[in-house]
């Protein structure tokens, strides 16, 4: 098998396009004024946000006087849980409820909001990782403040039915905060015609550069600031503007979500060629999260008696580059997966394959073919299979995964 190198996480990050940096590049030289300056430099440097404010609201089927950009889906995340908490406080309502599987730039939010007199209930999700609005309804409470569910998940790429959930919440007068970081550009997303009043992205997700991000506020929600200083971003988020990586976002945000229905069918066909692929060529592997109810390019994949880690770095050797669940979790086990029911050894031999760019047949037959080969190396060094393989049957952990081995 000739060696690919094929970068398979795009929910890490994505690359800029050509056409991105093209229309940034001019916002570092020639046009490089600060867009509170009075003069022309400073001028044209405002049109250019709010160019970009108007392209970027037009993308997601909104006001422009509804989006605020930041610094990236961790700040978005941060500034509608903390300020929607502050906000909903002042009227006395101090419970804020989310899931077990949002990122940690929601999950230590709440921490901290717990530390400072909040009480936070985490919904628990099923095995396929998928919520029910129902959950959500029953665990409202007069004191609800702040609901706060992701769009879709960065490990399993599973989506949520979130439109659902802001509705419900909207009828109890709770604020509905959405993490659609891994969302937009692979699946539709509008804020129009629905009850969302918050949603976070991020540009480095969807071809623009890291750093910068978008929260969406709903006009006529009050959020007070997080970040004080020049009063820039109408007073919510002071700070000089990034102006090349804002022309960015915007240009990224028209190209990744305008491809959709094409890139969604490319990429869901390679996606269900390597899962079944997989399911086929390896013996005692699952798929994490539900089937269906997924992003396009998500494949998370655990394999039994192998290490996440050992798996990684023999894909590395072999010109794949895919991660064991979140980029940011710093190696920890993960917390998605556990909560999807999974016992630690399901969770330790997973891998997640995000598909994305110009990503062919092909491609998805190496990562196959690869990865058996390398499933295969690793469980014959491996105690543990050797012990599995012992089992037979449908118990214990082997109840957790396909085929007898
Ligand atoms: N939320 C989700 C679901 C993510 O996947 C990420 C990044 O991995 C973030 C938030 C954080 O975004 P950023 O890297 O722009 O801070």
């Amino acid at each position: 098998m000739e060696k690919r190198y094929i970068y398979a996480d795009y929910a890490a990050t994505s690359p800029v396009s050509e056409a991105v940096l093209n229309e940034m590049l001019p916002y570092f030289t020639e046009q490089f004024g600060n867009p509170s300056s009075l003069y022309k430099y400073g001028r044209n440097a405002r049109k250019a946000v709010e160019s970009a404010r108007e392209r970027t609201a037009a993308v997601l089927g909104c006001e422009p006087s509804e989006i605020y950009f930041t610094s990236g889906g961790t700040e978005s995340d941060n500034h509608a849980l903390r300020c929607g908490a502050e906000l909903m406080a002042a009227k006395g309502k101090r419970h804020i409820i989310t899931t077990e599987i949002e990122h940690h730039a929601v999950l230590n939010t709440c921490e901290y909001l717990e530390k400072i007199g909040f009480d936070v209930t985490y919904l628990p999700v099923g095995e396929s990782g998928v919520i029910s609005p129902e959950q959500v309804k029953k665990a409202i409470t007069d004191n609800t403040a702040v609901v706060s569910v992701m769009l879709a998940n960065n490990e399993t790429g599973t989506i949520q039915p979130v439109y659902e959930i802001a509705e419900l919440c909207r009828e109890r007068g709770v604020l509905f905060h959405t993490d659609a970081v891994q969302a937009v550009g692979n699946i539709p997303v509008t804020l129009s015609g629905n009850c969302i009043d918050m949603l976070s992205l991020s540009g480095h997700k969807l071809g623009a550069p890291k750093g910068t991000g978008v929260l969406f506020i709903r006009n006529g929600v009050k959020l007070p600031s997080l970040i004080f200083g020049g009063g820039q971003e109408k007073g919510l988020r002071s700070g000089t503007e990034n102006v090349p990586a804002i022309v960015g976002l915007a240009k990224a945000l028209e190209d990744s979500c305008g491809s959709i229905p094409e890139k969604s069918a490319r990429l869901t066909a390679v996606r269900d060629m390597i899962i079944d692929g997989l399911f086929e060529k390896v013996p005692a592997v699952r798929l994490n999260g539900d089937r269906a109810c997924r992003l396009p390019g998500n494949i998370n994949m655990s394999f039994l008696g192998t290490e996440g880690e050992a798996l990684l770095l023999m894909l590395d050797m072999n010109g794949i580059s895919a991660s064991g669940g979140s980029a940011c979790a710093g190696g920890s086990p993960s917390h998605v997966l556990r909560a999807l029911g999974l016992p630690p050894e399901a969770v330790q031999g997973s891998v997640r394959f995000t598909i994305g760019g110009d990503i062919t047949a092909e491609d998805g037959r190496y990562i196959v073919d690869t990865t058996a080969q390398i499933v295969k190396r690793v469980r014959n060094m491996s105690s543990l299979w050797e012990r599995y393989s012992r089992e037979s049957g449908n118990s214990g952990i082997l109840k957790y995964f396909s085929s007898i081995i």
